[in-house]
């Protein structure tokens, strides 16, 4: 039996090698781990193992953080499952510091050198490649389907010809404009799926980190780590704002805020001794920028982070479409809610890829059609005008004025389809959910609503 996984992250690297030693045939489609979001990752996984914490103390912490609208079965069925996703990666060699993160209630972030996810994708790369997973380096440009049941992928207009497509395509943070994140992550397959009549979920949820630096050629995340240690954040006139340890979505408000006013926002991380030591990476980035951190302070932004919606799937992470999956940050099955909980990403990456080699071993699903389905190119367009498009009018603030010109403004892009829709999907259900909660905040609706207790989904409409 032939497997594609289109991703060669975190979540399609771990579903490439358990669905190998499943022995099916399988083939990594994509760019490489240096394009992908799981080599970026800095902090590390979250796992409850250490003594005294526990399934529950995770799980309570995770729905408070998503602001109660997870799915309650998907939250334990992942968080159960984090002692055989640990013992996945640690059966490489890799091994963990631990430490303590915002938002858990326990020191179970499982880190090494705050490089976790650099380290994480080189030996399952490796390994990947030892044991005999094809590669096909290029884009899929869409998914093959002929009358509910998938039959390949089109790469680069070639199409190859698979059983079962899982798609680990990451997230959809590359749609907006500012992202530490890679630039492939555009969602062309969540898009795609949704053309193809797979509902996405819960799209309006972008989590937005605060503390983002916009440099002349890169994008780079100052991480929370440097608050932690003491750094304040002050407008230009050196004013603070804000309790630089709340939550994500507070600080990123408060600094988008005094931007709205026309302040230039600082960290200002003088005050910690050895930065330098602490924090090997930030320091040499900002150094190649002409900014010594114990002398200057760092222009910081808000930028986009997470993208807690994506290809709706159910709790084996099957789509509704025979032999097609989706995993990590390309799918939603509730995980996250309306936030996500630091470090729950690269955990939920690992479970859902060892999750879909058992569920593909049970289902077997089998592709005898010989016909080649329809193609659909990719021809990106202007997708810089996408991007500034949702940085304006969905990015940390929304209102129902906003969101309905962004509406407007995105029939006159001229742009992939797919990408146009996914944009669409975006905008609709951040229009259509009267509230906030979690990472999406109403400027129009500032509280959380009773009555929007509940997932939003997306097939060319938004229902919620
Ligand atoms: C700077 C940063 C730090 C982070 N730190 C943490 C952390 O400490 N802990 C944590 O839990 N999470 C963290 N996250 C989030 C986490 O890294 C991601 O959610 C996770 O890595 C997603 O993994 P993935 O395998 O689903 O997707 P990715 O790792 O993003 O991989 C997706 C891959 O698919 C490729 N791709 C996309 N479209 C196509 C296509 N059409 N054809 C072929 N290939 C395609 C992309 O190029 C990419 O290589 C961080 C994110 C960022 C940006």
């Amino acid at each position: 039996m032939r497997v594609g996984v289109i991703g060669t992250g975190l979540a399609g690297l771990t579903s490439a090698i358990a669905l190998l030693k499943r022995g099916f045939d399988v083939t990594l489609i994509g760019h490489g781990i240096k394009s992908s979001n799981s080599y970026l990752a800095q902090a590390g996984v979250a796992f409850p193992l250490a003594e005294g914490d526990s399934l529950r103390a995770h799980v309570t912490d995770t729905i408070r953080a998503g602001k109660y609208i997870n799915d309650g079965e998907t939250v334990w069925s992942v968080i159960s499952k984090a002692s055989e996703a640990h013992d996945f990666l640690s059966s490489f060699g890799l091994r963990f510091e631990l430490e303590t993160e915002g938002g858990h209630s326990f020191p179970r972030v499982h880190t090494i050198k705050n490089e976790t996810g650099k380290h994480l994708t080189k030996v399952l790369w490796m390994r990947a490649k030892e044991l005999g997973v094809g590669f096909v380096r290029g884009t899929a440009e869409s998914l093959g389907i002929l009358g509910r049941k998938v039959c390949g992928v089109f790469v680069d207009g070639e199409f190859l010809r698979f059983d079962a497509v899982v798609i680990a395509s990451g997230g959809f943070t590359g749609l907006f404009q500012y992202t530490a994140g890679v630039g492939t992550n555009l969602g062309l397959m969540i898009g795609d799926a949704i053309l193809h009549g797979v509902p996405a979920r819960d799209l309006e949820f972008v989590q937005f980190h605060p503390t983002g630096y916009i440099g002349k050629n890169r994008v780079k995340l100052i991480s929370e780590a440097v608050r932690g240690a003491g750094a304040k954040l002050v407008t230009e006139d050196g004013e603070r704002f804000v309790n630089e340890l709340s939550t994500r979505d507070v600080v990123a408000r408060a600094i988008y805020r005094q931007m709205q006013a026309g302040k230039r926002v600082y960290l200002d991380a003088t005050g910690i001794e050895n930065f330098k030591k602490k924090f090997p990476q930030i320091y040499a980035f900002l150094r190649k920028e002409g900014i010594d951190p114990s002398k200057d302070p760092i222009p910081v932004s808000p930028i986009a982070h997470y993208t807690m919606g994506g290809i709706a799937v159910d709790l084996w992470y099957r789509t509704g479409v025979k032999g097609l999956y989706a995993v990590g940050e390309a799918m939603s099955n509730g995980f996250h809610g309306a936030n996500r909980l630091a470090s729950n990403s690269l955990l939920e990456c690992v479970v859902s890829g060892l999750e879909v080699a058992r569920t593909i071993a049970r289902e077997r699903p089998k592709n005898r059609s010989r016909r080649e389905p329809p193609y659909r190119a990719f021809e990106p367009g202007d997708v810089e005008a996408i991007r500034e498009l949702l940085w304006e009018h969905a990015g940390i603030v929304r209102t129902a004025e906003g969101l309905g010109a962004g509406l407007k403004r995105l029939e006159g892009i001229e742009a992939d389809e797919r990408l146009k829709l996914l944009a669409k999907g975006v905008l609709e259900c951040a229009l259509a959910r009267e509230e906030s909660r979690g990472s999406h905040y109403r400027w129009d609706f500032p509280a959380m609503r009773k009555e929007f207790e509940r997932p939003s989904f997306f097939n060319g409409r938004c229902r919620l």
